[in-house]
């Protein structure tokens, strides 16, 4: 075992957050893009927690970094710190904050333009957003290791 290398260790810790990612988007809550609802999504913003269909992932793009970090769950590597940001969050409770406002009877836009519309007022102005929704620190903030991120936030 000592004789193995920092580059085999760096290729355990990307399989292992693979195969924590691909769990995540076969959980019923990540199996729809959480903003257009299509089928399979293969793209995240990390920051935000969220998995996305390709079109909302280039939308997200269009945001800037400073609101939303995109990655492709296949084709990118991932820090365990951005997978655990997608672990505690995931598409039914980014939809609990980023929604909590939508008017009744909201339906999704299907047309690109729409679409930008929706997303911007999303997580841009956040419009639906929850009141007292506390954006979550990065782990590696935070001393002790032992908080509760979401509890500000009873959903
Ligand atoms: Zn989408």
């Amino acid at each position: 075992m000592a004789t193995r290398s920092i580059r085999d260790k760096q290729k355990d810790v990307q399989d292992k957050n693979l195969a924590v990612l691909t769990a995540l988007l076969k959980d019923e809550d990540n199996k729809y893009c959480v903003d257009c609802d299509g089928k399979g999504p293969r793209w995240a913003s990390w920051n935000l927690g969220i998995f996305l269909c390709i079109r909302c992932a280039g939308i997200h793009r269009n945001l800037g970094v400073h609101i939303s970090k995109v990655k492709s769950v296949t084709l990118d590597s991932w820090t365990s710190e951005q997978i655990a940001m997608v672990e505690d969050m995931g598409n039914s409770r980014a939809r609990a904050v980023y929604e909590a406002n939508l008017p009744e009877g909201f339906r999704r836009p299907q047309t690109d333009s729409g679409l930008e519309a929706f997303i911007r007022s999303k997580y841009e102005t956040k419009k639906y957003i929850a009141k007292e929704w506390v954006p979550p620190q990065p782990r590696t903030q935070v001393r002790d290791g032992i908080f509760n991120l979401f509890a500000p936030l009873h959903i």
